[in-house]
């Protein structure tokens, strides 16, 4: 448990970026975000006191809004908002910023918009000695994305009761986390991160055009693979891949990247010593 006060601001086209009580009531029991989970949001990595990819989470902020039918996020007060809860939170070495918008109070026609800081959780753990997980089917084809494009798979939503759920289900097998598959037999993305395989020099990712998240972290590793002279690629994954994969991590802002040490039960060896570059490279990174 952190000892630090998380730091709030509300975000609107009327008062602008304001500072509120973080730990006092701010959003209507008629908010369209509450009562159907109808909005979208981004967490942001905050290291050294610096927002970590600020202007791809924002991009994909507006990403996430239009594919909603929401107006699009007023981007300079998030990024106000986004310095403001920095600059206002104790100075600890690792904190996560979240920005938030919803549809707003039923009928009102306006969104509601918050922004706020917290200290992250202690990950050092996972990031060196690997987690255990699961592979679980989504129950929808790799396609969903332009077959249903109304099930909004790839937009960042407010509605993560699914992912939730899958979580609760790796616990109940004995895991820390999941990948998800979907039905016609490809490896997806975890609930709240990123895959990468390793085949020998080269990073692979499942395409973005699958019903995934575009992640920051795992573009960002890619940054620093390419600049090792290592090849990347954005495939489409048959699951069978993740078992002759060489390493497999999941990646998402503020956890980083985490070896996966057992898959489905079968323990895997980690790459201890490229992890920890990886690690210190997203760690260090500074916008
Ligand atoms: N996929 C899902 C479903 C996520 O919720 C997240 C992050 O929370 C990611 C992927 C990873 O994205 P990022 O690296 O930008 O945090």
């Amino acid at each position: 448990m952190s000892s630090s006060r998380p730091v709030l601001f509300l975000v609107s086209a009327d008062s602008g970026c304001v500072r509120v009580d973080a730990e006092a009531p701010h959003v209507s029991v008629m908010d369209l975000g509450v009562t159907r989970g109808d909005g979208i949001f981004e967490t942001i990595s905050v290291c050294g006191g610096r927002a970590q990819a600020l202007e791809p989470h924002l991009d994909r902020f507006v990403r996430s809004a239009r594919l909603l039918d929401l107006p699009d996020p007023d981007l300079d007060l998030y990024r106000q908002a986004v310095f403001a809860a920095i600059d206002a939170h104790d100075d600890v070495a690792e904190l996560y910023i979240k920005t938030v918008m919803t549809r707003g109070v039923e009928g009102a026609g306006v969104p509601t918009g918050w922004v706020y800081a917290a200290e992250a959780a202690d990950f050092a753990g996972a990031r060196t000695e690997g987690i255990r997980v699961v592979t679980l089917d989504r129950g929808l084809r790799h396609d969903v994305a332009q077959t249903s494009p109304w099930l909004l798979q790839g937009a960042k939503t407010l509605s993560y009761a699914v992912n939730r759920a899958a979580l609760r289900e790796a616990e109940r097998r004995d895991a820390d986390d999941v990948i998800f598959t979907s039905s016609d037999g490809f490896v997806l993305e975890g609930p709240t991160s990123n895959v990468i395989l390793r085949r020998g020099d080269t990073l692979v990712t499942p395409r973005t055009d699958q019903g995934i998240l575009p992640g920051t972290t795992q573009a960002s590793v890619f940054e620093f693979a390419q600049a090792k002279g290592m090849k990347t690629e954005y495939a489409v994954v048959p699951i069978a891949e993740l078992s002759s994969a060489d390493a497999l991590w999941l990646v998402s802002s503020v956890r980083q990247a985490v070896p996966i040490n057992r898959l489905d039960g079968v323990e895997r060896s980690i790459d201890v010593e490229f992890t920890a570059r990886m690690t210190a490279y997203l760690l260090g990174r500074r916008d």
